[in-house]
């Protein structure tokens, strides 16, 4: 299946319509955007496409839930339908709560951890970032935006890249904010160490995967 590249606001707008508790939902797809006024879901909370418009919220079914669930997270982290699946398929292997293990392999992706320690502001940008090679990972360049690092790994910035206008403007503006606990940023090295792997309450993504867990067991 190809990458979707059509207005992302409307996939925030699509869960935010479908949320039970009219909850605004955002799945922050455009940076810094996504904090101001003009995000889409601030505007017109409203499902995307005519049709539903001006009809309100509608009844949605218990598989209904579970699929929704499962689109809002796959979309959060601008994941493929077949490698979602085989993330699930990976985590169901492991030991302990499957939904956990599930989140734990998503963080894990190299562009999600350059979005969570604040090197690019959505994680479209890290994937572009990731796959421009301005990163390594154990002193070795990494252009996969899927690659899996562990604890004890160390993410960097390449020297060239440090240099570059972008780069310092993206530096400038990690160092005024936090990265999550299990990620211990160093200012001075432009590096990042995965210290260990997040519990599900460091874990910030606004979903139930347990509804997803019973998506994949049907
Ligand atoms: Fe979603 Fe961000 Fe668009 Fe708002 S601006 S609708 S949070 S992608």
């Amino acid at each position: 299946m190809a990458r979707y590249t059509g207005p992302v606001c409307r996939l925030c707008r699509r869960e935010t319509a479908a949320s039970k508790t009219g909850e605004k939902i955002k799945l922050f797809l455009k940076g810094d955007r996504c904090l101001t006024k003009k995000c889409a879901v601030e505007r017109r909370g409203t499902a995307p496409g005519q049709k539903t418009q001006g009809k309100g919220r509608q009844k949605i079914s218990e598989y209904g839930r579970q699929l929704r669930e499962k689109q809002k997270m796959r979309r959060y982290y601008g994941v493929l339908e077949r490698q979602f699946e085989n993330y699930f398929q990976t985590a169901s292997r492991k030991k302990g709560t499957t939904g956990t293990q599930f989140l734990q392999l998503l963080e894990q992706r190299l562009d999600n951890v350059v979005y969570r320690i604040n090197l690019a502001s959505s994680r479209a940008q890290a994937r572009q970032l990731v796959t421009h090679r301005h990163f390594t990972v154990n002193g070795r360049r990494v252009n996969i935006p899927s690659y899996l690092v562990r604890p004890g790994d160390v993410v960097a910035v390449t020297e060239s890249s440090q240099k570059s206008p972008l780069f310092q403007m993206l530096l400038d503006a990690a160092a005024n904010r936090h990265a999550p606990a299990w990620l211990s940023y160093n200012e001075q090295e432009k590096a990042a160490k995965i210290e260990r792997l997040p519990g599900r309450e460091e874990i910030d993504t606004p979903v139930d995967e347990q509804l997803i867990v019973e998506y994949y067991s049907r």
